[in-house]
């Protein structure tokens, strides 16, 4: 099968700042590749901080003049979800061209095209059931909550899934009444330059939403530290989420930090050893290994180990590597040549600190491009870089353990706590043992699999805030209290004399 590029692909990708295509200050343009060649297919432009300056002046115009936070939450309701039904209509385009930037088998890439169309129905139906309660003190007050959307939203989104990413922040943030400056990966900007026209044409006014691409260093530092945006809501590395937390803290700005993860799945022996099999080999080999809540450490009870290991194994080997436009790919290829270089340096470490029975390096036919094979070590010590260091690619460590303690105890032995997964038929065991596992979410004899209204997050260094369902609501504006006196004031009478 040739690998053909998808037609009509932008010559330039460019900014999108107050309801107009706009080029970067002084034509400033970065290279933008696709993974399976590295070759260069276009080029996006690279916002300065004066650029970022324009972006969010328009945003605070609209928020400031415009009609979007004024509007009838029933009003921005209608426009979200005309913006659902541009997306599912387009779903086989957007996965086509999220595939040829990202590397993300096309299959893979429609379903997160497709999540991104529910994550504005959602909230586009949350917004118009969303009420806060009443308090009274009969006959002395009354007192209710005011809610309003805080101003200009700073997003920035990583390169994993980034229209599914950047739906999951857009989509609360102008459901509330904000109006936002968007800051997408530079690795991945194809599918971010499809917003703009996506809004227009549901309706949204313009300097509602804003589109600078370009470095993290600059143009997303920049809107980390613009005195109007009152708060940014990241997605991506822990160590940038620590910084970003840094550089806000002057403005004592409202940060939501979504961050990296290396999330147990826990097997015990009382399992259904084919559903646990099933869903611990999707959740680490899906979506390219690229994915925050990977359950990138498998943790199985010592009785089952050899048969379980080896037919993880097994199901490794037979994964079918492929071009990411052909359906029947299930890993495709790493987004970025830099990526890889870090995943297959992982992948080299793993050689002396576990025992390789799956992969090891670039899979067979596939000379060039950033293919890594899915690539599983078992035996691995939990001192080891490749049990406690987020690899972000395909690829596993699988440890042994003797009882639910020392299960428990690997379990939290690393400094995330994005997700984890327990395998088990015995009931009582599944909820002590999610209780006491540190992390923000828990399946239990589940893939992962997410309503949305459940808080999404993390604790430890996979992130600060949830996100999700009336927490999103919470995040994106102020609750302000007003209290009504039903009667007399009755303030004791300083300077009236006794
Ligand atoms: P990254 O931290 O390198 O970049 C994320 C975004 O931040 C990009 O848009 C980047 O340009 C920007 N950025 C970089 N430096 C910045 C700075 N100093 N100031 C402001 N913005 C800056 O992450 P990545 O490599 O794009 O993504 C992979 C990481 O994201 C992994 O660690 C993964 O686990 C994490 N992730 C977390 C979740 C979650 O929900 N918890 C979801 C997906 C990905």
């Amino acid at each position: 099968m040739t690998y053909e590029k998808p037609a009509d692909l932008p010559d330039k990708i460019q900014l999108f700042i107050d309801g107009e295509f706009v080029d970067a200050e002084g034509g400033a343009q970065f290279d933008v590749i696709e993974p399976v060649s590295n070759e260069v297919y276009t080029r996006a432009a690279s916002a300065s901080k004066a650029d970022v300056d324009r972006a969010v002046a328009a945003a605070k115009r609209a928020f400031d003049e415009g009609p979007w936070p004024k509007m009838l939450p029933r009003e921005r309701s209608r426009i979200l979800h005309k913006v659902a039904d541009i997306v599912e209509s387009r779903d086989d385009r957007l996965a086509l061209i999220e595939s040829w930037d990202s590397g993300l088998p096309i299959t893979q890439a429609k379903g997160q095209a497709r999540r991104a169309a529910e994550n504005f129905r959602f909230f586009a139906d949350l917004i118009v059931a969303e009420h806060d309660n009443v308090t009274k003190v009969p006959g002395r007050q009354i007192n209710y909550v005011n809610r309003k959307p805080k101003g200009v939203a700073g997003l920035i989104t990583p390169w994993n899934v980034p229209f599914m990413q950047e739906s999951w922040k857009l989509a609360p943030a102008l459901a509330t009444g904000n109006t936002v400056v968007l800051k997408p990966a530079s690795y991945t900007p194809l599918s971010a330059a499809l917003w703009p026209e996506i809004f227009r044409e549901a309706g949204v006014p313009d300097g509602v939403f804003n589109l600078i691409l370009g470095s993290g260093g600059v143009a997303g530092d920049a809107l980390v530290k613009h005195p109007d945006v009152p708060l940014i809501s990241f997605t991506g590395d822990s160590s940038t989420g620590a910084m970003i937390s840094t550089n806000a803290s002057p403005f004592l700005k409202g940060l939501s930090l979504e961050l990296g993860g290396k999330s147990p799945s826990v097997v015990f022996a009382d399992a259904d050893l084919e559903e646990a099999l099933d869903a611990t080999v999707f959740s680490v080999f899906s979506l390219n290994g690229e994915r925050c809540t990977a359950g990138s450490r498998v943790l199985v009870e010592r009785s089952i180990y050899d048969d379980f290991v080896a037919r993880y194994a097994e199901r490794a080997k037979n994964i079918v590597i492929g071009l990411p436009n052909d359906p029947k790919t299930e890993v495709g290829a790493l987004v970025h040549p830099s990526h890889f270089e870090k995943v297959m340096s992982y992948v080299e470490i793993g050689k002396s600190e576990g025992r390789l029975v799956a992969g090891g390096g670039r899979p067979e036919g596939f000379p060039e491009g950033n293919y890594v094979a899915p690539t599983v070590f078992a035996d691995v010590k939990p001192e080891a870089r490749i049990f406690q260091e987020e690899i972000f690619g395909p690829v596993v460590a699988i440890t042994p353990f003797d009882t639910d303690e020392e299960a428990l105890k690997l379990a939290n032995d690393t400094k995330y706590g994005l997700a984890a997964y327990v395998w088990t038929s015995n009931l009582k065991r599944a909820h002590n043992f999610a209780h006491g596992i540190e992390s923000g979410m828990v399946w239990l004899n589940s893939n992962n699999v997410r309503d949305l209204r459940t808080p999404f997050g993390g604790v430890k260094a996979s992130g600060l805030g949830r996100e999700g369902g009336y927490r999103s609501v919470d995040f994106y504006t102020t609750a302000q209290s007003i209290q009504i006196t039903l009667n007399e004031a009755h303030s004791p009478r300083f300077g009236a004399g006794s």
